[in-house]
């Protein structure tokens, strides 16, 4: 099964065409990698993936199914951001919980979802706390919790570790590889880190000023890049 395909997807913010023709399939359970440089439009296709904005033109679909015109929560997607927008007055818990409560789950549900993400990701001991008494490293472990509880199709990752220190970004690139082992979910990350793109990837998405550039293995692209330009991106020798 197709995880999701974008066919021409455009989109425009008045005059500007931030996305052009943008075509992609991801399998089930693949890890897709974007990168480029600032104001490529990485961030902006995933909200059009998430249903947060609109393609202006082409086709959305997730899991076979177009979802243009679908909000976010019916997409079957979970977006993970750099900021990690916890609800400081909710417990670990509560905030793990919330996504589930509105969609209407069941108690006993919510209660096993937010278990199991909290034995996942190691916040057993934490999950009466609020953020504020929490590292960053553990606030975005909460942040993942959240999207995982709600058992998403395909996960969303907008350069999720950007926010901590190089040897928390470490551990937390493990632990979302392991989590991908784990739930075989597809998932779409976005990122300016070298070794976070080669290491994740199945397969890495050059983005340059809104159109794909090259699509490849990371040690493909390494190896065989298309221009000077994706060479850069991924340091591999010119
Ligand atoms: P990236 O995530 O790759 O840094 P973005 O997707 O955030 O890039 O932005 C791509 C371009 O789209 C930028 O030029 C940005 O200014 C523009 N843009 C993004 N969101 C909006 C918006 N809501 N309205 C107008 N322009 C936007
Ligand atoms: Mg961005």
């Amino acid at each position: 099964m197709t995880a999701l395909t974008l066919e021409n997807v455009s989109k425009s913010f008045g005059k500007v065409e931030v996305l052009k023709d943008i075509d992609l399939t991801v399998e089930d359970g693949e890890f897709i990698v974007f990168v480029g440089p600032s104001g490529c439009g990485k961030s902006t296709l995933l909200r059009v993936i998430a249903g947060l904005e609109e393609a202006t033109s082409g086709e959305v679909s997730i899991d076979g199914e177009k979802v243009n015109g679908i909000p976010p929560a019916r997409r079957g997607i979970a977006m993970v951001f750099q900021s990690y927008a916890l609800y400081p007055h909710l417990t670990v818990q509560d905030n793990m919980a919330l996504g589930l409560k509105q969609d209407g789950a069941p108690k006993a549900r919510v209660a096993e979802q937010v278990a199991k993400a909290a034995r996942m990701l190691d916040l057993e001991p934490y999950l009466k706390r609020r953020p504020a008494e929490l590292s960053g490293g553990q606030r975005q472990r909460v942040a993942i919790g959240r999207a995982i509880v709600r058992d998403p199709k395909l996960f969303l990752f907008d350069e999720p570790l950007s926010n901590l220190d190089a040897a928390l970004r470490m551990n937390t690139r493990v632990e979302i590889a392991a989590l991908h082992r784990t739930l075989k979910a597809s998932m779409i990350y976005v990122t300016h880190d070298q070794i976070e793109a080669m290491t994740l990837a199945d397969r890495i998405v050059v983005l340059r000023d809104g159109r794909i550039e090259q699509v490849g293995a990371p040690m493909d692209l390494y190896n065989d890049p298309a221009n000077r330009f994706v060479a850069g991106f991924l340091g591999a020798p010119s």
